[in-house]
């Protein structure tokens, strides 16, 4: 599988155009989205559901990439969407997304935010602790209504990408634990409340997953929990959420099953689970945001300077870096780039990626192969939909760059390039 792909005169192509013609067009740096890529994973997904005759939601985790135009494609492709902010509400709902198709996460949801996500007739609330609990019931009662409601749970297990560690203690910021009576605690509550209407139970248990041994357990002892609920406390479950999570490819070391084959093995094993138990599998929700978005997205940016220094590798710098991209910087994530002309020419030499913000640290790729280039030369870098553009930053009064959405050869801009204008416009005199 490779990273991109290349017209018949040797030019990457994102949604069947030119990247040195989209650099033209709508200058650098660039994101750009293959909106094909896009639906077909979705719908990769869904067909996983459908096989097995397993009812099933696609929920995207908008937080991986959020716009209004994103939210239209997951319309389209009749998929829900995860938000986690009041922020991301506003933006689904500008963008014409049903907002019963809303999942709304997070550890610190505010009054304020729950109050808005309540308003505006958000389908689901994923409580996370007691406190939003109250806060909940306060936002019901003043708004004199009902709401879904799933609890989310920590169920002990985290994976990590090539491993999984299964916590006695569960240890993390998110979600009620199991095996401390906090999720039963909550779920007693919650079943007690007539403004919630308690639908059943999410967890995620990680990011950038590559196997389905971790998820097994997920699912296991999800499973165990519901049992147990029904037969002792009344309470059955409808809806099941297993999180997302599912793996991508971001360089040639990486070698993931393809996150709808992921999906196939858990759904597998849920089905062995249920028919263990003789009971119907209830609607399982999944949570994909890397998946969804982060194989389909390239950065387009110009090379300009270049540094040699002897005895070490030269760095090339190119006109975006930490500001719209933040994942190398932040936690060492690794990408690869190629040339946008003849991207599979011999290399000659291994470069450092060097960004154009005020920090050492700002290197994107710190081996990459490269031919010879020149200032001028148009890179791109692969893989990069998922939480480069939604973690972008004004660092150095740098504007962020514009978003192109290419489907079918057809190129529609989709975030304007920021301006000087915008960056000033909230602030004032002194
Ligand atoms: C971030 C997040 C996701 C999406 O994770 P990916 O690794 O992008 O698939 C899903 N669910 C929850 C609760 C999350 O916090």
């Amino acid at each position: 599988m490779s990273l991109y792909t290349v017209n018949n005169v040797n030019q990457v192509t994102i949604g069947g155009l030119s990247a040195t013609q989209l650099a033209r067009q709508y200058g650098t740096p660039l994101q750009v989205f293959d909106v094909t890529m896009i639906r077909n994973q979705i719908q990769a997904f869904q067909k996983e559901f459908e096989d097995r005759g397993i009812r099933g939601i696609v929920s995207y985790a908008s937080k991986a990439f959020s716009c209004k135009a994103i939210y239209q494609v997951v319309k389209q492709e009749h998929a829900h969407s995860d938000v986690v902010s009041g922020g991301e509400i506003a933006t689904a709902l500008a963008a014409g997304f049903p907002s019963t198709s809303l999942s709304f996460h997070g550890n610190n949801k505010s009054l304020a935010e729950l109050n808005f996500a309540v308003q505006k007739g958000v389908g689901t609330i994923i409580l996370d602790n007691f406190h939003e609990l109250e806060l909940l019931d306060q936002v019901l009662n003043e708004n004199n209504t009902q709401i879904d409601v799933l609890l989310r749970v920590t169920p002990g297990v985290s994976a990590h990408t090539h491993s999984y560690i299964q916590t006695g203690q569960t240890d993390s910021k998110f979600g009620f634990d199991i095996d401390s009576g906090q999720a039963l605690k909550a779920m007693r509550l919650s079943q007690n409340n007539p403004r919630i209407h308690l639908r059943g139970i999410h967890a995620h248990i990680g990011s950038q997953i590559f196997e389905v041994t971790g998820f097994k357990l997920e699912v296991k002892k999800l499973v165990n929990l519901l049992t147990n609920w029904s037969q002792k406390y009344q309470f059955t479950a409808d809806i099941l959420n297993i999180g997302g999570g599912f793996g991508i490819k971001y360089t040639h070391a990486d070698d993931p099953l393809a996150p709808e084959l992921l999906l196939g093995e858990i759904l597998d094993e849920l089905q062995v689970q249920y028919s263990k138990l003789g009971q119907p599998i209830p609607t399982i929700w999944i949570e994909p945001g890397r998946s969804i978005v982060g194989p389909a997205g390239f950065s387009l940016y110009t090379i300009g300077s270049r540094k040699d220094v002897p005895g070490l590798s030269p760095y090339v710098a190119v006109d975006g870096g930490m500001g719209d991209n933040i994942r190398p910087a932040l936690y060492q994530a690794d990408y690869e780039a190629v040339l946008a002309e003849n991207p599979n020419q011999p290399p000659i030499e291994t470069v450092r990626l060097a960004g154009k913000f005020c920090e050492s640290g700002d290197i994107l790729i710190n081996h990459l192969p490269l031919p010879t280039t020149k200032t001028g030369d148009v890179l791109v870098m692969l893989a990069t939909g998922a939480y480069g553009y939604s973690m972008a930053s004004n660092y150095n009064r740098n504007p962020r760059p514009a978003v192109v959405f290419a489907e079918n050869s057809q190129a529609q801009l989709v975030i304007q390039r920021e301006t000087y204008a915008d960056m000033i416009q909230n602030d004032l005199d002194y």
